[in-house]
């Protein structure tokens, strides 16, 4: 091919991209690209009732997707008819991981919906079912048959149950695009209490940047982030849980600079278990950019940009970036967060004392 063919080519597919991002867009006129709060344990909808837990109707490129189900069937059925949402329409179901603040509601997904597409992280044994080939276990072929599994003949693949029978899981164990523009970031956990446990973030490239979805981030949500930025650098909001519910000044200060001035987020909506304390060392380091995500509350985001396509000129981290970034992370109140906290206290302390 001549190098003028694969320029025009080149050309040619820019302009088809950009057609069927508009007439995506234009076709599915109305709030689509939005991400509404359906669990949660704040926020201003009087309709709807506050639990601990996390889900979110992830509404983008014409994809309607379920970002986990919540703490308790119950009340996360009235969330989502309160808030009129149709769980028949669905694309596909996310379980970020196995904690059952995020997966209670489930079972009432699967009421209405029963065949919907389910991802989930792939774990060994674990609830959403598993398999493996037989030859994981050692044999002793002198046993007599009937003190042998299977009688000494098991099947090549033995599998392993998942707690909701017959749903229709697939099972992610590395990040993965599931659909144009649409990504899975799967990390791992190496935080104790939690360490191997498996989480999935929904990634989505949009005309505005990266919109991030994140469930309980136990992996960290620098490290998802730092993955997210890999897919692209141009990261346009973030919600979810951060998992700093019960993190120091430090570790928040840390995280906050990393996230605003290492990765250059350019919007943030923390929910579920962020934390108080990191909500307003966020809301003060954001401040205008810092977007407001309870219970009930949508959150308008860009429309999708597909597969492959890179917003921002921003390059993606370089090993001296990340080198920077970690000193960075690593450096004491790099805000002065900590510092205005005990300003604060002590202010406080004053005022209780007169
Ligand atoms: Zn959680
Ligand atoms: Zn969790």
């Amino acid at each position: 091919m001549t190098q003028f063919m694969k320029l025009f080519l080149a050309g040619l597919i820019t302009v088809v991209v950009t057609m069927t991002a508009v007439v995506g867009t234009a076709a599915a006129a109305g709030p689509e690209n939005q991400i509404t709060i359906l669990y949660d344990a704040f926020g201003k909808d009087g309709s709807m009732q506050k639990d601990w837990g996390f889900s979110a109707l992830v509404e983008v490129a014409g994809k309607r997707i379920l970002f986990d189900t919540g703490n308790d069937r119950d009340i996360f059925a009235a969330n989502v008819k309160a808030k009129k949402v149709d769980l028949t329409k669905l694309d596909f179901v996310v379980l970020s991981h196995r904690h059952s603040d995020h997966m209670a509601g489930l079972a009432y997904v699967l009421s209405v919906n029963p065949k919907v597409k389910i991802y989930a992280p792939k774990e060994g044994f674990g609830i959403y079912g598993s398999s493996l080939p037989s030859s994981f276990y050692r044999k002793d072929e002198a046993l007599p048959p009937d003190m042998r599994y299977f009688d000494g003949r098991p099947p090549a693949v033995m599998t392993f149950g998942s707690a909701w029978q017959g749903a229709n899981f697939e099972l992610i164990d590395k990040t993965t695009e599931i659909a144009p523009g649409i990504t899975l970031i799967a990390l791992v956990s190496d935080v104790p209490g939690t360490r191997e446990l498996k989480e999935l973030s929904l990634a989505i490239n949009t005309s505005d940047g990266l919109v991030l979805v994140v469930g309980c981030s136990h992996p960290g949500i620098d490290k998802i982030v730092e993955a997210a930025a890999t897919i692209n650098p141009k990261i346009h909001l973030i919600a979810g849980g951060f998992h700093l519910v019960a993190a120091s000044d430090d570790a928040i200060s840390k995280i906050v600079a990393t996230l605003k001035d290492t990765f250059k987020v350019e919007n943030i909506a923390p929910g579920h278990c962020t934390g108080e304390p990191t909500f307003a060392a966020l809301k003060q380091a954001f401040g205008d950019h810092y977007i407001y995500a309870g219970i009930g509350t949508s959150l308008v985001t860009g429309s999708a940009g597909g597969a492959g396509q890179r917003r921002g000129e921003a390059p993606a981290l370089d090993a001296d970036d990340l080198v920077s970034y970690r000193r960075l992370a690593a450096r004491e109140d790099p805000f002065g967060l900590a510092t205005w906290r005990r300003k604060l206290a002590n202010t406080e302390g004053d005022a209780t004392r007169r």
